[in-house]
């Protein structure tokens, strides 16, 4: 394997490309932030309505009590459910609005749908379920299956209550019991909450003019309409060959499907306002030799070390070969080349330009692959690594290649508007029958807007009211006036690519609690008020240390949109964007002694 990314001709100018990249950041930055996206709801809420209902369950409203009720039966629910049954605890029950466990991998179905952190550390509990994957990356239907795995080998189909929505949650001090509401009239008391709904877990439209009065076929990627394109996850949509398709959005969901639907559409208008970094995947059988290698543990220890490269952390890059260490390798490949020149003072300049040529190969990739210059040069990301999600994808830079295919850029300005026929752009309307939104999921609006629900806590204040102005929390987890209710995997707490990785602390660290409480009769658990300020205020003053999730880049919600709302400040991660071992050591301190600092118990 490379120790050192090779030495390239470096013919960049710093000085173009920063000015270049400050004018395409600029050109996107829009007062309205995140209120430039709808909300599903009222006229738009046919677009989350659920495609993958088999049999619509039918039953009789439950009121009844468990120990713990977990919300969400995604990847974060699923986990924190094993966790807590490997630590003995019995009484447990999912809540989960899809007919099926799975979260982001039950909805997201559309074709080509993949992970593109490799297998062998996205897949979490592959040494307890004695699975090793069979290729590098997984797609979505191994993922999907996986999550039903981990949920039979755990037993967490038992008392689950699927194609089901929470509505509200109400504490209740006499009892010290939660109760939970949901649409189908259950009232289930809960000593314990869970909270894992996902951080983009509510997908997102444009608000863009018009988009009422289209009359032709439309969808959402998360809700991937095969009764229309017919194919199913690998491709081959047939349906789709006498059609005129567009697709607004080219963030990682739109590079993976686009392929597909380029493959057979008889037109795709591909509408692009900012295009995203694609480098190549290079998918691979997994090594049999390598696999009969593994020992005991390596899985966590894979996890832990990708987490390091992820956040800055050098000293395990060569463990790994795909294009996520790609600028770990530059830049330790600049470090040796300066040797002793190098100074500390000169850090930030040479991660600069160790990013600047990591883009330039992005870039450079483009001119290999796509034919047509113009269409080449708008293919270009002209912002720095890590200010979008970075994409792995060896199919979708070709399909400009095709006669079918036309890409409609905008020029960071998005579409201009959408007719009852089509979608206008630079005064030219595009008539389609078939409009796909590839346009994301929400993030950083109001924490509850996402959840769907609310909570009504101590003295009947709701968790609306009280982060009105922004989150507040102590480690992510708690929050002062919501007792006995814990959150997983929102703001305030660690984030890394690797998702799963920072799922799985979290659901340890859920499952040591609770299991605390309940041995030890505790019943009641609130956070201490000074502690929750000083963890909110830590949090809400970190800078980006890096690129990512800076003011510097393009906006996206990386950085909040540009971070024009004050209030989306408060979701932030702990520590920003690299702070992910900090926040886990942080959980690891808490535990040592069974002391529970900050957090008042009776
Ligand atoms: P994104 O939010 O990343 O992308 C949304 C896209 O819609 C962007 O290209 C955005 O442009 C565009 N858009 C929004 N409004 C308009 C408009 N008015 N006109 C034109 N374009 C518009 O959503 P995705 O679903 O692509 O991805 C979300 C996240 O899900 C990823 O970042 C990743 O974390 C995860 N994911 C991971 C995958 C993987 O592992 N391979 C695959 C898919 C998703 P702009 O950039 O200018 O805002």
């Amino acid at each position: 394997m490379n120790t050192v990314a090779p030495k390239k001709e470096v013919d960049f100018d710093p000085v173009a490309l920063r000015k270049r990249y400050d004018q395409e950041r600029d050109k996107r930055l829009r007062s309205d932030g995140n209120e430039q996206y709808q909300e599903m709801k009222g006229d738009f809420s046919h677009f989350i309505e659920d495609p993958h209902v088999v049999e619509p369950i039918n039953r009789e409203p439950l009121e009844d009590e468990v120990d713990v009720v977990i919300i969400g039966g995604g990847i974060g629910g699923l986990l924190a459910g094993a966790r807590l049954r490997e630590s003995g605890i019995e009484d447990i029950r999912i809540i989960e609005k899809g007919a099926g466990f799975g979260g982001t991998w039950y909805w997201n179905r559309y074709p080509g749908a993949a992970s593109d952190i490799e297998a062998y550390t996205y897949l979490p509990l592959l040494e307890e379920l004695d699975y090793v994957p069979p290729r590098k990356f997984a797609d979505a239907p191994e993922i999907l299956s996986h999550c039903n795995n981990i949920a039979k080998k755990y037993r967490l189909y038992d008392n689950a209550c699927l194609q089901t929505e929470v509505q509200k949650l109400v504490w209740n001090e006499e009892s010290r019991r939660w109760t939970i509401l949901t649409d189908r009239g259950d009232k289930i008391k809960a000593r314990f909450v869970l909270m894992v709904n996902g951080p983009l877990n509510r997908p997102k439209l444009p608000a863009i003019k018009g988009i009422t009065d289209y009359k032709g076929h439309t969808f959402h990627t998360s809700r991937w309409d095969y009764d229309y394109t017919g194919g199913n996850s690998h491709g081959n949509l047939t349906g789709l060959k006498d059609k005129r398709v567009g697709v607004i959005g080219t963030g990682a969901t739109a590079i993976q499907c686009v392929s597909h639907i380029g493959e057979t559409a008889k037109q795709l208008f591909v509408f692009q306002r900012t295009p995203s970094g694609v480098d190549a995947r290079n998918d691979r059988p997994t090594d049999p030799e390598w696999a009969a290698s593994l020992k005991p543990g390596w899985q966590k220890k894979r996890q832990k070390d990708f987490t390091a490269v992820l956040t800055g952390q050098g000293a395990q890059l060569d463990e790994f070969d795909d294009a996520w260490v790609d600028l770990g390798r530059i830049f330790r490949r600049r470090m040796q080349e300066a040797g002793s020149d190098f100074k500390m003072e000169d850090f930030s300049k040479m991660y600069e330009l160790s990013n600047f040529e990591k883009m330039e190969d992005t870039r450079s990739l483009v001119d290999d692959i796509v034919e047509n210059k113009e269409t080449a040069e708008a293919l270009k990301p002209y912002y720095a690594y890590m200010c979008k999600r970075p994409c792995l994808d060896d199919r979708y830079l070709p399909t400009f290649n095709r006669d079918n295919v036309k890409l409609v850029d905008t020029n960071g300005k998005g579409v201009d508007y959408i007719t009852e026929k089509g979608v206008v752009v630079d005064g030219v309307e595009y008539e389609l029958d078939c409009l796909i939104f590839a346009t994301g999921f929400e993030v950083g609006t109001d924490y509850t807007r996402r959840a769907g629900y609310d909570l009504i806590g101590v003295d009947g204040v709701s968790l609306d009211e009280k982060w009105s102005k922004g989150m507040s929390s102590y480690q992510g987890i708690h929050s002062r006036g919501f007792p006995n209710c814990m959150l997983i995997g929102n703001g305030q707490a660690g984030f890394t690519a690797n998702y799963p990785d920072a799922l799985d602390e979290a659901a340890k660290h859920m499952a040591y609690l609770v299991k605390h409480f309940l041995d030890n009769g505790i019943t009641r658990v609130e956070t201490e008020e000074q502690v929750e300020k000083d963890w909110t205020a830590e949090v809400v003053g970190t800078k980006a240390v890096t690129v990512m999730g800076g003011s510097s880049c393009t906006p996206g919600y990386y950085n909040l949109e540009g971070q024009r709302d004050p209030r989306a400040r408060y979701n932030q991660p702990y520590g920003g964007m690299m702070g992910a071992n900090s926040y886990f050591a942080k959980l690891k301190a808490f535990r040592k002694d069974d002391k529970m600092p900050g957090l008042e118990l009776s």
